[in-house]
């Protein structure tokens, strides 16, 4: 397989054939994000017989070692490609890997917007079973200081026009990108915001800084502070709280975050609020995973 740069994905795509159909992010702006900051991910869409030899390899394994059951097209933002190279690379998927029950791809509110009801229905129908998007924020005010582009109304309205066309949808938030100051407010939208979308699936990550971002600068010079282990548990709290979800599979256990927890709200409602407010009340830093086994 032909892979350029750093390769990422969902945590629940782990077992999926990685086909990069795009390099980088067609909008590589959020200033918290270092994930396509190297000059060798400027964004391009990949060249068709790469996909295509890609395939063919993915074909001969999937005839002759085990059956891929799933695909994840990467990189940041694959969705921007036109539809009709996506609709190109779908049928390709269904003629060479029959096994492949599910596609999977990110995208984010603008592209998935621009995309209208006709055409997520038919790269529905042609075989693309879930986009992964990172909402982040339900506060315009955080979307506009992280540069995400994006507004939570846009955010809304994608989320409409995802369950129109029959595509599952999954929500990434970042706890503690509103920073010690807009910690509330964040928390507070982006519950606000959870429930206008109502998607079956959110995980939640721990905002972190990284090395060489906008975000960290600004952290350096004093000019962004990150809540502590316990404002983002308490900014978990007010997710789980707050938000109303018809059903949905909520994760908190990415490997940034300080207390896992995988849950089906609202079922496990009430006693994941107990859990979180035992351990708001002690603040035993025992409790919390160690900073050594956090990660991006
Ligand atoms: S849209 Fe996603 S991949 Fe692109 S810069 Fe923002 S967080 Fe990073």
């Amino acid at each position: 397989m032909d892979y350029v740069g750093h390769i990422f994905r969902p945590p629940s795509e782990a077992e999926s054939l990685l086909l990069q159909v795009t390099i980088g992010c067609s909008h590589n702006g959020c200033t918290y994000c270092g994930m396509y900051r190297d000059p060798v991910q400027r964004f391009r869409a990949k060249p068709r017989e790469t996909v295509a030899a890609d395939l063919d390899e993915a074909a001969a394994y999937s005839r002759d070692v085990e059956p891929i059951r799933r695909v994840f097209l990467c990189d940041g933002d694959a969705l921007v490609l036109s539809t009709d190279r996506l609709l190109e690379i779908l049928g390709q998927i269904r003629a060479k890997l029959p096994h492949a029950r599910r596609v999977g791809i990110y995208g984010d509110a603008r592209t998935i917007l621009r995309k209208g009801d006709d055409e997520l229905l038919a790269l529905r129908e042609a075989g693309l079973g879930i986009v992964y998007h990172g909402a982040e924020s339900g506060d315009d005010e955080v979307l506009r200081r992280v540069d995400k582009g994006s507004t939570a109304d846009d955010a809304a309205g994608a989320a409409a026009m995802l369950r129109r066309a029959g595509i599952r949808h999954s929500v990434m938030v970042m706890l503690g990108l509103g920073g010690v100051e807009r910690s509330r407010e964040h928390a507070a939208a982006t519950a606000r915001l959870l429930t206008a979308m109502d998607p079956p699936f959110v995980g939640t990550l721990v905002t972190t800084l990284v090395p060489g971002t906008p975000l960290a600068a600004e952290a350096d010079a004093g000019r962004f502070a990150l809540p502590d282990p316990w404002g983002m548990l308490e900014e978990l709290r007010t997710l789980v709280a707050d938000s109303a979800f018809t059903r949905c599979r909520f994760h908190a256990n990415h490997a940034s975050n300080y207390v896992p927890l995988s849950l089906n709200l609202p079922a496990d409602r009430d006693g994941a609020l107990r859990t979180l407010d035992a351990l708001l009340a002690q603040r035993n830093p025992r409790t919390l995973r160690p900073e050594s086994w956090r990660g991006l």
